[in-house]
């Protein structure tokens, strides 16, 4: 199986090419097409298996999906000097902020004029956050639980409204690295309605615990 067999948008295949990725690995296979449906998933993958992409693809692909019905369209929205996010990616440390920005930069890299991303865990302040945030309406951020929940606190960012997709990766260590109380105020931030990725290297009690506080009806996709 190729990435053409998915349905994803030509400038992600293109972008596939251009990383030389030959073809899906096992997690992508299985992720790819539940995740371009819109269902909750839970991804159980360590690390060098691909499984950042596997959430990143159906992400980008959505984002492409909803510019191509209506090319002025906005994901990410703005009310009253409040940013308020399309999808959030939350990873346990700031290099991997980084590291996901990166792969988001060069898996978006034939659509950089119409999609882009920030990371919160920069050493700036909130208020320069806020400003860089309306500036650029980034469909993606991607942030530690920390970072994050400042910025709800703060009211610079909002989830309640307009947040369609939701990712926590290496949640096991998001958890051990004692974030169960910042994971657990953001939940209760989202919208009922929103797709959730849950991506765990391992199912520790934490793990499923987090998997019934936030998951509807998760299709389950390991290796
Ligand atoms: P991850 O498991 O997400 O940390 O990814 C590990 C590495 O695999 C990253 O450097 C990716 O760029 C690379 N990678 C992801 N998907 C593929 C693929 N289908 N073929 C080859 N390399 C890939």
């Amino acid at each position: 199986k190729s990435f053409q067999e998915f349905n994803l948008d030509d400038r992600l295949i293109s972008s596939c090419e251009r990383l030389n990725f030959e073809k899906p690995t096992k997690i992508q296979k299985k992720v790819i097409p539940i995740g371009l449906e819109g269902k909750d998933i839970l991804i159980q993958a360590p690390t060098g298996s691909g499984k950042t992409a596997s959430y990143l693809l159906p992400i980008i692909n959505q984002i492409l999906t909803y510019q191509k019905r209506n090319e002025n369209f906005q994901t990410s929205k703005i009310k009253e000097n409040i940013f308020h996010p399309f999808s959030v990616i939350l990873v346990p440390t700031r290099e991997l902020c980084e590291q996901v920005n990166k792969q988001i930069a060069e898996l978006s890299y034939y659509c950089r004029k119409v999609l882009s991303s920030l990371h919160l865990a920069a050493d700036v302040s909130l208020e320069t956050q806020r400003i860089r945030l309306i500036a650029q309406k980034p469909d993606i951020i991607i942030s530690t639980p920390n970072r994050l929940v400042a910025h709800l606190k703060a009211n610079i960012i909002d989830l309640k409204n307009s947040l369609k997709i939701l990712v926590i990766d290496e949640a096991d260590l998001v958890l051990s690295f004692g974030y169960s109380e910042d994971i657990r105020f953001i939940v209760d931030n989202i919208p009922n309605i929103c797709q959730n990725f849950l991506v765990s290297a391992t199912l520790t009690q934490d793990v499923e615990t987090l998997k019934q506080l936030l998951l509807h009806d998760p299709i389950i996709c390991s290796v």
